[in-house]
């Protein structure tokens, strides 16, 4: 098929039905206040739709519907090879309906369609077929009994699961959550943000379409306060999973501890060192990764490689290089093909990361690349690629996650500081190292408190592996079969076989 181009996608995009309703207990419906919010497109400040924005008597719908279907057992109970072919049909639906659900999501937060159409889509569907096609090879345990027991150790569906999940990467962070949640026996609530809500309540109608039963999927649009808070603290919802800010992951522990010790999980922000020592095998490829590292998807990424560490000895070459690369991710209307970056999602964080560019000024970082807002005329929300140096460890560009397009550029001199630099961080979701030397790789490796780590490369890792945060970057792991933990009780059943 011939890749569309930017005014076919725009003519599709007129076409476009936009969701607006909650799902609820498997029926599209308004919030039962009959509130809506505006939903605003990024691109260009227009009103995409009225969406539900729904309350604390909407989430006792929800919770009661999942709750109903879970004690009725049409999902929980059904043999893991039933419930492995519902979600590869969903998967096999996310897959046909990718041009509509990657238009969606680039309409509602901002993206590259062509980032929304070859990453987000393509991951989300992998996810979900993935996770389906485990589901019945994972086995339970047997103890090591002497004769006269049998210890049996299983895995058990928690019941309803609450799932809170941000809006950089709208329907992939849903999947990572509502894929094993799904595949384990659950009964799910998603409350996607209020700043991209559709592919959410798109994908709940696919659900549907697959044949997961009423109630056992359902999707409550609206604010965190509002729709989210109510969750968290509700008293029939089992386990409780997050992707979004460590402030709110905070607080939404403290929200399970509150309330009935529901199961929660949280994954949280980032702060991610990315650190080039002189013996870099391929310095430009580096500064190319160290470039789109921090810039793809606007840098709105939870690992961002937000703090570049470079060996003092090649500074000057490898900043100029990454500034080379950074002048080439320039955002352009994000419904253009070729467009390598797009808009930031709203006025609030547009103006959050224009609040950070003017502090590491102000704080006596050098300004090297970008540092403006753009495209202005539009009427949509973009800032350049903005890129500072000699910008010390303290400064608040270099410690606190800004969640946009901005590089900050730290130099050290030896092995041991640049380890201390990195690990100096409330965060603990990602680190890289660049270098030939095999041993100083494993080396930092191992001493990097980082839930990923990659060599040579930024950004490596696919459904196999777990990913996840240290320190205050979150607990729990999403994706690979580790992730059935956080769905799942654990349980052992006792046998006495003595006569
Ligand atoms: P956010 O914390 O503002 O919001 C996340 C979700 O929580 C949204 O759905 C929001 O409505 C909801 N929420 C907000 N306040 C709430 C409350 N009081 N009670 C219940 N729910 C509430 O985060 P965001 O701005 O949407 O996303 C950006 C953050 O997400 C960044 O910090 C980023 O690093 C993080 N993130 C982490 C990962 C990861 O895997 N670790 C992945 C993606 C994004």
């Amino acid at each position: 098929m011939p890749a569309m181009s930017k005014e076919q996608w725009l003519a599709r995009a007129e076409e476009l039905r936009i969701p607006h309703q909650a799902f609820i207990d498997g029926k599209a419906v308004d919030a039962a206040s009959g509130a809506t919010f505006d939903c605003i497109s990024p691109i260009d400040g227009r009103l995409l739709a009225k969406v539900a924005s729904c309350g604390a008597e909407d989430v006792e719908r929800a919770v009661a519907a999942a709750r109903r279907s879970f004690e009725a057992g049409v999902w929980s109970a059904r043999p893991p090879v039933q419930r492995k072919k519902v979600l590869q049909r969903f998967a096999d639906l996310m897959q046909q309906y990718r041009e509509e659900l990657a238009l969606l999501e680039t309409l509602d937060m901002g993206k590259p369609i062509n980032d929304a159409l070859k990453v987000d889509l393509p991951a989300s569907v992998r996810c979900m077929s993935w996770t389906a096609e485990a589901i019945d090879k994972v086995y339970g345990e047997v103890a090591p009994t002497g004769p006269d027991e049998l210890g049996l150790i299983t895995r058990e569906p928690l019941g309803v699961v609450g799932a809170i999940v941000p809006w950089n990467f709208p329907l992939l962070m849903a999947s990572w959550k509502i894929a094993p949640a799904l595949a384990t026996g659950n009964s799910v609530i998603l409350k996607p943000s209020e700043k991209s809500p559709l592919t959410a309540l798109r994908i709940a109608e696919l659900a549907m379409e697959a044949g997961i039963p009423a109630g056992v999927f359902n999707v409550l649009p609206g604010f965190g306060k509002e729709a989210g808070e109510p969750l968290a603290l509700h008293m029939d919802v089992d386990g409780l999973v997050f992707t979004g800010s460590t402030g709110v992951g905070k607080h939404l522990l403290g929200c399970a501890a509150r309330s009935n010790m529901k199961r929660a999980f949280m994954e949280c922000g980032g702060k991610s060192p990315n650190i080039v020592f002189a013996d870099a095998p391929n310095l430009k490829r580096a500064a190319y990764a160290a470039a789109s590292g921090i810039f793809y998807n606007q840098g709105e990424v939870c690992t961002a490689a937000s703090r570049l560490l470079v060996e003092r000895s090649i500074q000057d070459e490898f900043v100029a290089m990454v500034v080379e690369a950074g002048r080439g991710m320039r955002p352009r209307h994000p419904l253009d093909p070729d467009a390598p970056t797009g808009a930031m999602v709203d006025d609030i964080q547009m103006q959050r990361v224009l609040g950070y560019i003017g502090k590491g000024s102000e704080q006596g970082a050098r300004l090297r690349l970008g540092g403006e807002q753009v495209l202005s005329e539009t009427g949509g929300y973009y800032i350049e690629p903005t890129i500072f140096d000699q910008v010390r460890p303290d400064m608040s560009i270099a410690a606190e996650e800004i969640f946009g397009p901005v590089l900050s550029v730290i130099a050290f001199d030896e092995e041991a500081e640049a380890l201390k630099i990195a690990n100096d961080s409330a965060y603990g979701l990602a680190a890289g190292v660049w270098t030939r030397d095999i041993n100083r790789a494993h080396r930092m490796a191992r001493k990097l408190r980082a839930g990923s780590i990659w060599v040579n490369y930024w950004d490596g890792g696919d459904m196999t592996a777990p990913f996840g945060g240290y320190k205050q970057s979150g607990n729990g792991r999403d994706k690979s079969l580790h992730a059935f933990e956080k769905y799942t009780e654990l349980k052992a059943t006792w046998i006495n076989l003595a006569d």
